[in-house]
């Protein structure tokens, strides 16, 4: 046999295979056979059109990870069908980086190539069908099928779903069907690249009037018609061509010439006719805003000497975390920071929270970089999107600032990575896999770049401050706010006492409302802060006792008063709001608790001349939402803003002197291990919006049922270091991070028992090779039912030290394959998130 291939061989050239990566939850890499004329330019890197699955036309946009001249041992090759670029659009690095996360998140490369690519970077395949011109037997067909042959002679091809609009309500699928058979139409896939440059038409002066003598005899010429000499002039006057002639070739967009009059719209046309003007068309890239960076940036002696000391330690160590006090000026240290590492010709990613991006920062920023700076956000489209892509490829953008998705960027050459608010939880990406944290992959990507790592926060992650305090990051502190600015005096107010004496007037207590009366008086402006929305989290019946709940989900219904509705947080379920209880129709249906629209309802009756906006994931939706809130706040427009968690990142307000913190005990007494943590995060980033500017200084009451608790001690004093060494013994004594590392697992199917069988077994199964130790559960989680599915969690904890994390991890994969391949449990599926939080 051997023999056989090799007496064939040379004559005919290798053959080429390319292992691609297709965008599906997959395991493997598939192997394709490059086509000859291919083999010259084909690049790891690039994206090619392959055919996939047994259904013909069936196309995928893939990925090409790996050349070879090995064949497939398990099937025979297909053959690409097309290449789209001539140039790696993913780097080497980017490889490097999905593969490492396929690992170590436990999921599939092609689900990791799925999330990193913009879909303007995908390509989309549709079916198109066209009229056969060949087609000669017009008998042969039905009254239906002449009607979609008549509009496909029409066209000269048209999808299923355009067909559809055409011709109402005939069946397309099968009309075409039978028309494919009678060989009457041509069905093909088109396939289109997603991603559409925005086109400008200009226009410029025919090439024969480049020339000074010509051009002056033209407007000579044109004094018989003044509209047309007109327009030429004006021409003139934007590009001087009498001046320098190869000012021509770059032309002027066509709406500045026509000026929205007729007149010259039709004189232009005459002009276009007759060869004096020609037009063509320019790709206009989407940032065109020509900002030129207009401040340059002053650091106070602490944040200068923060700057130092940080590259002073980058120096020896690649992590650094800056522990700055809200209001501190972290960002003019990453300003100073940035502007170095461009300065030495290295790429920088500044990362943010998804919600602080669309705010003030971008524009600070802006101010010093202009349009060297690329911005990368999730509300941005997708051909903004792949316009920062192509803008990092090409050199434009040496600087990006970007939500956590940044990191798919394609760069090869980072100096510096900044991750701001480093203790984020929405640093971690919850659906779809891969669950990644950006902080850590901001952190390997770093590491095969030779860049440096900028971790900052006001409340740095206990695991972050952790590494700090074991030598592993360097540690940086800056506890001095800018300006003659000092940290607001936090209060704790207690509700206990204010119900006994009756002081209270709704949800709020006596001390708040007297606060927020004197904010008023003196124009200075308040935040209220409740971290739920909604008018209500519970409607019930005062009679029955009957609670609104979601049908597909183990939750109540959230009764929202301006909609008229009950939602579902979980599934976003709604429905109208019942006069009468359901079951014994009852009139007295009440609501418990309280959410940002109730608040701010309330807080309009007790201060009716107060303006007031309100700050939630419902107030946000719409595209501007957010900025226009903000903006409104800014100029002073509002005196008090209601809010939820949104407020609390990053936010900076000049004219804040009052925070009122609701609720403060559900937030503490959250049952997770991490409540403590997050508590302080939350609280002390929602106070530390207070007096950022000097003058008087701010003040932030808490409103709790309990002042004594250790952790609103804490907060009071700003004691981050007594709260870290408090928690990091308690996490420690019980074995969780920093000091181990989780997995959890979430079994879900519609059917508890199902669900309960594979979670049991499942848990069996790793406990029997990693002991009870590390396998809790399987336990229902606190909403144990949500979308109709049963969930049920089991949480692996392996403690940090010698242990082969990726064997485990294959052993895990493993489990998880047993389970899904018995044949009862097939339906089952099973979530893996790795570091969850
Ligand atoms: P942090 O992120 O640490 O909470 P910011 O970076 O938002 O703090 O800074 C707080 C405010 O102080 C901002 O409005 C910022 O513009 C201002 N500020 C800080 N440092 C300087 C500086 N060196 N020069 C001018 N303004 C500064
Ligand atoms: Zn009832
Ligand atoms: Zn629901």
């Amino acid at each position: 046999m051997p023999d056989l291939v090799f007496s064939h061989s040379h004559e005919e050239e290798v053959t080429y295979f390319a292992d691609l990566i297709l965008p599906l939850p997959i395991p493997n890499l598939f192997t394709y056979r490059v086509p000859r004329t291919m083999v010259e330019v084909i690049k790891i890197g690039a994206r090619v059109i392959v055919p996939f699955g047994k259904k013909d036309g069936r196309v995928l946009t893939a990925i090409v990870a790996r050349l070879h001249n090995t064949p497939p041992p398990r099937y025979q090759a297909r053959y690409i069908l097309e290449l789209l670029d001539d140039y790696p659009l993913i780097t080497s690095y980017q490889l490097e980086l999905f593969r490492w996360m396929a690992d170590y998140y436990m999921c599939c490369i092609g689900e990791v190539m799925n999330v990193a690519l913009p879909s303007g970077l995908k390509i989309s395949s549709q079916s198109k069908v066209q009229y056969n011109p060949d087609f000669d037997y017009p008998e042969l067909l039905s009254p239906e099928e002449v009607t979609l042959l008549e509009e496909l002679k029409k066209h000269p091809a048209l999808t299923y779903e355009e067909l559809g609009r055409l011709v109402g309500e005939l069946n397309v699928p099968t009309v075409i069907k039978a028309l494919v058979g009678k060989r009457a139409v041509i069905v093909f896939e088109e396939v289109r690249e997603k991603y559409v440059p925005k086109m400008i038409r200009k226009v410029r002066l025919g090439a024969a009037y480049e020339d000074r003598e010509a051009l002056l005899d033209l407007i000579r010429k044109l004094d018989k018609s003044p509209k047309q000499q007109e327009v030429v002039m004006r021409y003139l006057r934007h590009v001087p061509v009498l001046l320098n002639s190869a000012l021509n070739s770059r032309g002027l967009d066509k709406t500045v010439l026509n000026q929205d009059d007729e007149i010259s719209q039709s004189s232009m046309t005459t002009l276009i006719k007759n060869g004096i003007f020609e037009t063509f068309e320019v790709i206009q890239p989407r940032f065109s805003d020509n900002l030129a960076p207009t401040v340059e940036i002053r650091l106070t002696e602490a944040q200068q000497q923060a700057s130092e000391a940080i590259m002073a330690k980058f120096n020896t160590q690649n992590i650094v975390l800056l522990h700055g006090i809200t209001g501190s000026g972290k960002t003019e240290v990453y300003i100073n920071l940035i502007q170095q590492a461009l300065e030495s010709g290295s790429q920088v990613l500044y990362l943010l929270p998804e919600i602080a991006l669309t705010t003030q920062i971008v524009v600070r920023l802006q101010r010093v970089f202009g349009d060297k700076m690329g911005i990368y956000h999730s509300k941005f489209s997708d051909n903004e999107r792949v316009e920062v892509w192509k803008g990092v490829v090409s050199g434009q953008y040496q600087f990006v600032v970007g939500v956590r998705s940044a990191v798919f960027l394609p760069f090869d050459n980072l100096g510096l990575i900044i991750v701001d608010e480093e203790h984020e939880t929405s640093y971690k990406q919850h659906d779809p896999a891969p669950r990644y944290h950006a902080r850590d992959v901001a952190m390997m990507l770093a590491q095969w770049q030779q860049a440096k790592v900028l971790l900052g926060s006001a409340t740095p992650s206990l695991e972050s401050y952790y590494q700090a305090q074991q030598g592993r990051y360097g540690l940086v502190e800056l506890f001095q706010r800018f300006g003659d600015a000092t940290l607001p005096q936090i209060t704790l107010v207690d509700t206990k006492v204010e119900k006994k004496q009756k002081t209270m007037k709704n949800e709020f207590t006596s001390a708040l409302l007297t606060a927020l009366g004197d904010n008023l008086e003196r124009k200075e402006q308040s935040i209220l802060f409740q971290n739920r929305r909604g008018y209500s989290p519970y409607m019930q019946c005062e009679d029955c006792d009957w609670t609104a709940e979601c049908p597909n989900c183990d939750v109540s219904l959230t009764y929202h008063m301006k909609v008229g509705e009950l939602r579902c947080h979980y599934c976003g379920y709604k429905e109208e709001v019942p006069r009468t209880c359901p079951v014994c129709g009852s009139t007295k249906v009440k609501t418990i608790g309280f959410g940002t629209e109730k608040l701010e309802d309330q807080l309009q009756i007790l201060f009716p001349e107060a303006r007031i906006l309100r700050m939630d994931l419902d107030t946000t939706r719409a595209k501007n939402a957010y900025q226009q809130i903000i903006e409104e706040f800014e100029q002073g427009n509002v005196d008090m803003l209601v809010g939820t968690q949104m407020i609390t990142k990053g936010l900076d307000f000049d004219k804040v002197s009052l925070v009122g913190i609701f609720d403060a005990d559900r937030i503490i007494h959250f049952p997770e291990f991490r409540a403590t943590e997050r508590a302080f995060q939350m609280l002390t980033q929602v106070s530390g919006r207070a007096g950022r500017r000097g003058g008087r200084q701010g003040r932030v009451l808490i409103q709790t049922s309990n002042p004594q608790q250790l952790i609103l001690q804490k907060i009071i004093t700003n004691d981050y270091r007594g709260l870290y060494d408090e928690e990091i013994r308690e996490r420690q004594d019980f074995n969780y991070p920093p000091f181990s590392r989780l997995i959890k697992l979430t079994v879900r199917h519609p059917e508890q028992h199902i669900s309960k069988q594979a979670a049991e077994r499942l848990a069996a199964e790793l406990t029997d090779t990693l002991g009870s130790s590390r396998v809790l559960g399987p336990e229902q989680p606190l909403v144990e039912r949500i979308r109709n599915q049963f969930l049920y969690d089991i949480l692996i904890k392996i403690e940090r030290g010698p242990v082969n994390m990726k064997a485990v991890k294959e052993f895990i994969r493993d489990r998880i394959n047993d389970v899904l391949t018995d044949k009862g449990l097939r339906q089952v599926s099973i979530v893996v998130d790795v570091d969850c939080l």
